[in-house]
């Protein structure tokens, strides 16, 4: 089998910043306990699993916002992830006496001041994302002005108070996706003022997997959970090109491979370097005749991976 490993892909500098800081936390012993990080750190259930060993507590529950969440803590530190936060939650924590420590990526912190200085300058802003997603719950806590748009079907509700329309979007979002329903939002507002806000490191792994070579299968590496790995695999799909999503090697079937003769791989920002290396060792080293190259157990899933 020939394996096509696709660059760029896997941790983007958001994540490597947000790992950095929760790994300097979990060694911190001046920090007060417990410590709680308000969400999933970033969208990987491993690397929440391994802090967790670590004594770093993960809030999570997709049926809440990080406003709900908050309540359910009372004492110790807390830990904002790479998406970010509002400013109700921020002053909400500051209001309980917790300590905060902020991770929030730079670039989320570059949509969410777009949003706001648009606000200020009189704009109502229509805001591209997945509803329940952390970025979208921050857009939306600047106000009424501001409007989620997560499908093409939901540009003919839209009702703007405001004369003057802004769009942007969630930083992870794909190419795809922002294309259609900017287009249906252009032809309903057609004097909208467009702010494309998907991250460099999204569009460097979106555009990687356009400029591939031909494959049979892309596996993307990633967490279901987590957004730009979904969007990867969708990115293929738009190519034409059969994809899936698989969190470990674990998820390769045999009879699947035996069927393959060219393959690609990449992964989200958000997925392990280990995981995905493991993946394509196991892809080189697979021959359909040889039984003992069949054997997909995930040696790396066993190990923490933030233990010294
Ligand atoms: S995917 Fe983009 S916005 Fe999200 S953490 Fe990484 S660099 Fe930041």
């Amino acid at each position: 089998m020939k394996v096509f490993p696709i660059s760029p892909r896997g941790y983007c500098h958001g994540v490597v910043s947000a790992i950095r800081e929760m790994r300097a936390i979990a060694k911190d012993q001046s920090l007060p306990k417990p410590i709680t990080v308000l969400g999933m750190v970033v969208h990987n259930k491993k690397i929440v699993q391994d802090f967790e060993e670590l004594g770093l507590k993960t809030l999570h529950n997709p049926h809440k916002t990080r406003l709900e969440l908050l309540d359910e803590i009372d004492e110790g530190t807390v830990v904002f992830t790479a998406h970010g936060v509002s400013e109700q939650v921020y002053r909400k924590a500051e209001e309980k006496g917790l300590t905060i420590i902020d991770t929030t990526c730079k670039d989320v912190k570059t949509s969410q001041k777009t949003i706001k200085s648009h606000l200020e300058l009189g704009y109502a802003v229509l805001f591209i994302g997945k509803r329940t997603h952390p970025e979208s719950e921050t857009a939306q806590s600047y106000g009424d002005d501001v409007h989620i748009v997560e499908t093409p079907d939901d540009v003919k509700n839209i009702r703007p108070k405001k004369e003057k329309l802004a769009l942007t979007n969630q930083t992870t979002m794909s190419l795809f996706d922002i294309y259609t329903i900017t287009e249906k939002i252009k032809t309903r507002f057609p004097d909208v003022k467009i702010i494309e806000e998907i991250c460099d490191a999204t569009k460097a792994r979106q555009k990687a997997i356009m400029e591939q070579p031909s494959v049979d299968h892309c596996f993307v590496v990633g967490d279901p959970r987590s957004n730009n790995s979904k969007k990867l695999v969708s990115v293929a799909e738009e190519q034409g090109i059969n994809a899936s999503l698989i969190e470990s090697v674990e998820d390769l079937d045999v009879d699947h491979l035996k069927t393959l003769t060219r393959v690609s791989i990449t992964s989200g920002a958000s997925t392990p370097t280990q995981i995905t290396k493991e993946v394509v060792e196991f892809l080189k080293a697979f021959d359909p005749s040889d039984e003992t190259t069949h054997r997909n157990e995930s040696a790396v899933k066993k190990n923490n991976l933030f233990r010294r």
